[in-house]
């Protein structure tokens, strides 16, 4: 697992707990020929720090054309306010999860988990419906409805040199009753997420995934702790153990 810079070529990890704030989950650059591409903007405590991080790979972060966030929660969307005040990128999100976003609601963008008072923030450009292309510049991301973890999540993956690049952010969960999590939604995105075969997932919380066989058995994993849970008729609570 690796925790900072290259992940492959033109892909980049440049926010996380271990990287920019203790409360950030992983953001990412990914560079189509020149158009950068950011996903999650971590909690905006520390956003100059992703900042220079993107300065240090060589970028300049005014290239910066779409901030992709893949669902409504604090850790992944406090910075957005300030790259797209400071850059003028646009914002995209699911247009389920775009409501508590644009509410800035205390309870379903976790920002009550976190202590903070979220400013609403307005969504650019709602994505509908389950799947699509977004075109970037000769090439592209995909993006899949993902719901589970928050009824609006996304994933998105884009393949370079053969091999195939996941980002699943907060794929492993937690599934909570105040999330609008949905357990059975959940193990339905991540069979479909077992189905992309990725050959390299970078996840949210838990650094970087590679090779394949690495992915499936982190998807599977989850999946197995889940159903324990459930076995015990025990509520899921807190971050997934991923030791077991
Ligand atoms: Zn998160
Ligand atoms: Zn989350």
């Amino acid at each position: 697992m690796r925790w900072r810079g290259v992940v492959t070529d033109g892909v980049y990890m440049v926010g996380g707990p271990d990287i920019s704030n203790v409360g950030d989950a992983a953001s990412f650059i990914v560079d189509f020929n020149g158009e950068l591409i950011m996903i999650d903007s971590g909690t905006g405590f520390k956003p100059q720090i992703i900042e220079s991080n993107i300065h240090e790979l060589g970028f300049d972060p005014h290239n910066i054309s779409t901030l992709i966030l893949t669902h409504c929660h604090f850790d992944h969307i406090g910075g957005a306010p300030y790259f797209r005040e400071k850059y003028g990128c646009r914002i995209l999100t699911h247009e389920i999860d775009s409501v508590a976003i644009e509410r800035g609601d205390y309870i379903k963008t976790a920002a009550k988990w976190h202590n903070v008072k979220l400013e609403p923030l307005e969504i650019d450009e709602k994505l509908t419906g389950e799947s699509a292309f977004m075109p970037f510049n000769g090439d592209g991301l995909h993006w899949l409805h993902t719901p589970g973890h928050t009824p609006g999540s996304i994933c998105l993956y884009t393949d370079r040199g053969g091999r195939r690049i996941l980002f699943g952010q907060d794929m492993h969960g937690p599934v909570k009753k105040y999330y609008r999590s949905d357990v059975n939604q959940w193990e339905k995105s991540m069979e479909m997420l077992l189905g992309l075969e990725a050959d390299i997932l970078c996840e949210g919380h838990y650094g970087i995934f590679e090779p394949k066989d690495k992915v499936v058995r982190y998807i599977k994993r989850c999946l197995r702790i889940q159903s324990r849970r459930e076995a015990v008729n025990h509520p899921p609570d807190g971050w997934y153990r991923l030791t077991d």
